[in-house]
């Protein structure tokens, strides 16, 4: 059983939402970086004052930021046993500094969510999300009651990242960052692609099915 896990894809791709669900059905934390910096705005610290603007205009985060926080989260007792990171690494730099650290001595897979961009822009702009992670959409995946979570009663929010020359932005950065990203992994054979095209369900059956069957 795979433990130790990257979650890749484009923004928009779902990643959120399965890197959630198996991290619950594994028993492992979900370490989702985007959450992380979001979490550090939202309680306006030197961090997340510092990264805001990137977010908002759809930029990486400078790797200075980043690696650090990914790094220490992933020290914490309860990913002693192993971890789903989700949106981290995004590009080749913070690949090299989780190498570096030899925290990915364990890494047992990378799975890659493929969705193309006209779905990127249909599900980022449906998108609703939840402060502690879940996420929503308004037509395809709804809440039981419009604008709360399911899971927690908290109110959704759109993100600020949702604009369409926002999402053009971040496509492009994860065409010209995070493709070597995908390639460095290939290489050490760690890589699996999944298609991210269907409900929920379908994708969380290939998803399952490539950690369990490997
Ligand atoms: P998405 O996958 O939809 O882009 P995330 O929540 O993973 O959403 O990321 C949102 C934003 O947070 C990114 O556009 C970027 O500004 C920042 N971010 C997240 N992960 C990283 C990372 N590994 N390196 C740099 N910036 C990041």
């Amino acid at each position: 059983m795979y433990r130790r896990l990257l979650l890749l894809g484009p923004p928009g791709g779902g990643k959120g939402t399965h890197a959630e669900r198996l991290a619950r059905e594994l028993g492992v934390p979900h370490v989702a970086v985007g959450d992380m910096l979001r979490r550090e705005v939202a309680a306006d610290t030197e961090l997340g004052r510092r990264a805001q603007g990137f977010m908002d205009a759809g930029q990486l985060v400078p790797d200075d930021l980043v690696v650090g926080m990914a790094a220490a989260r992933l020290s914490e007792p309860d990913a002693a046993d192993g971890w789903i990171l989700d949106g981290f690494p995004r590009n080749l730099g913070q690949a090299q500094a989780l190498a570096e650290r030899a925290q990915d001595r364990g890494l047992d897979l990378v799975l890659v969510l493929e969705v193309p961009d006209e779905e990127v822009f249909d599900r980022i702009s449906g998108r609703r999300s939840c402060p502690r992670g879940h996420v929503y959409h308004v037509e395809r995946n709804p809440p039981r009651i419009p604008g709360i979570c399911d899971e927690d009663g908290e109110p959704l929010y759109q993100r600020e990242d949702s604009a369409a020359e926002v999402i053009r932005r971040r496509l492009e950065i994860y065409k010209r960052e995070t493709s070597p990203v995908l390639e460095f992994y290939e290489r050490q054979g760690l890589l699996r692609r999944v298609s991210g095209l269907g409900t929920p369900e379908e994708v969380h059956a290939r998803v399952a099915a490539a950690v369990h069957d490997l």
